[in-house]
């Protein structure tokens, strides 16, 4: 077993609607440890940096103006398999194939306001790390 670190990201959807605890607590009930969080406003360029992997997607220009509509709380979870750990927790990115108890199933309003967003490998998670913290704010 390794443990790893992944990037999370709770959207705007969520945060509007004050979830952030309760999302915080099904991390934690599974084991991941929150090393950093940050509480920010995307501008659009950081939006479009962020997701330029679906720069080419229909759905980019409604989803970087869905990230920038409200502040985002960016985060570094750390536990053993903590990528796919937290794919599990977040569940399926349409809400409506999530299974029950995952994080989408019980608070995403639609597939694109979906409520958190994870690194979906360890080598986009030490590059969307990155994007968010320096070595420094991250604190084990
Ligand atoms: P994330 O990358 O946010 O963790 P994901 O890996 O489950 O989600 P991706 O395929 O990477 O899903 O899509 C990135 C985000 O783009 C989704 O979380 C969602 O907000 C949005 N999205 C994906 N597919 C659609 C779609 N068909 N229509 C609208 N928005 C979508
Ligand atoms: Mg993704």
């Amino acid at each position: 077993m390794t443990v790893e670190r992944t990037l999370s990201i709770i959207k705007p959807d969520a945060t509007r609607r004050n979830l952030t605890g309760k999302i915080n607590a099904k991390f934690e009930d599974a084991g991941l440890k929150i090393v950093a969080q940050r509480r920010i406003q995307l501008s659009k360029a950081q939006a479009e940096a962020f997701y330029a992997v679906h720069s080419h997607r229909p759905f980019f220009n409604d989803l970087v103006s869905f990230m920038i509509s409200g502040p985002v709380v960016a985060q570094v979870l750390e536990g053993e398999n903590a990528v796919l750990k937290n794919r599990e927790i977040m569940g399926a990115t349409d809400p409506k194939k999530a299974d029950a108890g995952t994080i989408r199933a019980e608070f995403a309003e639609s597939i694109e306001a979906n409520s958190v967003h994870g690194s979906d490998a360890p080598e986009a998670a030490a590059q969307e790390i990155s994007f968010f913290f320096a070595a420094i704010d991250i604190v084990a």
